[in-house]
């Protein structure tokens, strides 16, 4: 398949001034099952890693000769918040935002979602060129030529995607906390060519909040969706943070999590729902069973709304594939 163009479907925001819809609060796990490992380098870069690497390879150097020189930090810390090790708010939205975007597909030509975490593939990639992992396990759906991502400040109009999780100019309907480390004992990983970095074991888990102001039932579908959520409140394995796209790294694999939702606080403002003899009511607290069928509940009815339209992957087992 090769690149095709696919025109995004873009409204004004819905209005932030008023509560509308579902209002309240997630208390969630993520939980680590395999090793973690989330950078704390702050530095601002448009290059990534592989990309200066690939490059650098071309003029003969070999990929130990090119980290020896051009990574000077060989020792690689982990995120901290008020010195525990964390997972920053921005990875989770970066996380949850880039697997909605990509579970996002074209329909009759028109798609809800720009690409704005997501990486999009401007050819198809065979294996061992640029983002062929990336192609493997999302499927033709990178291809897509989704044009410029949204703006607030430029276009006030934006996609579903950008209306929920926010764009420049415009906050989102989703906020998120850092997540910290519950007792989390790092542990120091050397992986290929010399790089020593710190990691989180199996079984690490870090605590955090997603608050959510005027989603629909579809949209909170989709939110669980992105965290990888199907049938109950624990979630699917789903990739995150550094090396995640490889099986494994010498002996270790890295970046495979779970996100748990432990409790739901509907908040006092929000408007009651009853759907599917489900029902939530202001100031309303949600925990255990209770939350699996609310779960599953919200994500069949976001399958059914978006029928056609969602391109759901089981992105680990794809990883093992490669
Ligand atoms: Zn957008």
């Amino acid at each position: 398949m090769h690149p095709q163009r696919v025109q995004v479907i873009k409204n004004p925001p819905r209005d932030r001034s008023k509560f509308e819809y579902l209002v309240g609060s997630f208390s969630v796990t993520i939980e680590s099952i395999s090793y973690l490992h989330i950078g704390s380098s702050q530095y601002a870069t448009l290059l990534k890693e592989e990309n200066i690497i690939e490059l650098l390879k071309k003029q003969g150097l070999t990929e130990e000769a090119i980290r020896s020189v051009v990574f000077e930090e060989r020792f690689l810390s982990f995120h901290t918040t008020a010195s525990l090790p964390s997972i920053p708010a921005s990875s989770v939205k970066g996380n949850i935002r880039s697997r909605i975007e990509l579970s996002f597909k074209a329909k009759e030509g028109k798609v809800r979602s720009c690409f704005i975490r997501a990486t999009r593939l401007l050819l198809p990639s065979a294996v061992g060129m640029h983002g062929w992992r990336h192609h493997r396990i999302w499927g033709d759906v990178v291809l897509e030529n989704r044009d410029q991502a949204c703006d607030f400040t430029v276009n006030r109009q934006v996609c579903l995607v950008c209306d929920l999780l926010g764009t420049n100019g415009l906050q989102g309907l989703i906020r998120f906390s850092d997540f910290v480390g519950d007792g989390v004992r790092l542990e120091r990983l050397s992986l290929e060519y010399g790089m020593d970095v710190l990691a989180a074991p199996p079984n690490s888990r870090f605590k955090g909040f997603i608050d959510f102001l005027n989603l629909k039932p579809e949209e909170m579908g989709l939110l669980f969706v992105g965290m990888g959520l199907r049938n109950s409140a624990r979630g699917k394995d789903v990739l995150l943070g550094r090396f995640k796209y490889r099986s494994q790294m010498k002996n270790y694999k890295l970046g495979r999590v779970v996100y748990q939702i432990e409790k739901l606080r509907v908040s006092e403002f929000s408007k009651p729902i009853e759907i599917d003899g489900i029902s939530l009511k202001p100031g309303q607290t949600l925990e255990g069973e209770a939350l699996s069928n609310l779960v599953n509940m919200f994500v069949t009815n976001a399958m059914h709304y978006y029928e056609g339209e969602l391109n759901i992957k089981d992105e680990v087992s794809a990883v093992e594939k490669l």
